[in-house]
């Protein structure tokens, strides 16, 4: 057993989440808040209760990942709205794995919406507010020296990986995982781990059957039933992987 962790300064304030210092220097505690934001934060809202059913749909995932080998930043949830993570240097790049098309994809290249790909298609972004989080080329993040070409191919293997699994998690609760975004960091070891979180915020997901969403489009294109959405997630997955 180790000594109880004392959260400590508050340390960073993004649109979903709280970071504070703890009294291990190697180990930050994450508050989840009902906040939902899109568009870049030009759209704003919350639902009582979202900081929670976030934190426990990451859990469960990101537990689920680390029995298949693929470890994160996740150490464990320690309250309602609060986990332990480890700490470490977030790679500016959010990696996008597509199974179907939507969203920007969608706008950029034309495909039909639900169009599936014949494999899954690996994009990076820069994490960048101000510039509105544009799509990188290969040479684009090596001029803007975001990561070396060796930590390029880890965070694409990777998340292709991640992508394999987690698109079979959800098939089983009879959900398509049309996409995802997910965030790499660098712990003290200089090892590459899953960080951040996954959630019906950063994935697609639509009924298997139906195609009907059940994640954040809801609240971006105003569909309502939103916390219903995101509950009827957790349900499934705590029903699968418990
Ligand atoms: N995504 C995210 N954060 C962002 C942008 C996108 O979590 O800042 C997720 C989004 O929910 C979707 C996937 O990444 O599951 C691909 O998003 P896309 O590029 O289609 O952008 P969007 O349509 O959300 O602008």
């Amino acid at each position: 057993m180790g000594t109880k962790i004392e959260k400590k300064e508050f340390i960073y304030e993004g649109k979903a989440k709280r970071l504070y210092k703890t009294s291990d220097e190697n180990k930050i505690i994450i508050e989840f808040k009902d906040d939902l934001t899109a568009f870049n934060a030009e759209k704003k809202g919350s639902f009582e209760g979202k900081g929670l059913v976030n934190l426990q749909i990451t859990n469960l995932i990101f537990s689920y990942l680390k029995l298949k080998g693929i470890p994160s930043h996740w150490i464990e949830q320690i309250s309602d709205t609060e986990a332990v993570v480890e700490k470490v240097e977030i790679i500016p790049l959010e990696v996008v794995i597509r199974n179907r098309a939507a969203g920007s994809i969608v706008k950029r290249l034309g495909f039909e919406e639900g169009h599936v790909f014949s494999e899954p298609v690996f994009e990076v972004f820069y994490k960048d507010d101000a510039l509105g989080d544009p799509l990188l080329t290969r040479e684009h993040v090596r001029m803007l020296k975001l990561c070396s070409d060796e930590d390029y191919e880890v965070l694409r293997a990777k998340a292709l990986e991640i992508s394999k699994h987690l698109t079979d998690l959800f098939k089983e609760i009879d959900i398509s995982l049309v996409d995802f975004k997910i965030e790499f960091g660098k712990n003290s070891q200089g090892e590459i781990v899953l960080s951040d979180e996954i959630t019906p915020d950063s994935c697609r997901l639509w009924d298997i059957e139906t195609l009907e969403k059940l994640d954040k489009d809801r609240f971006r294109k105003d569909l309502g039933k939103v916390k219903e959405s995101y509950e009827l997630i957790l349900l499934k997955l705590r029903e699968q992987l418990n």
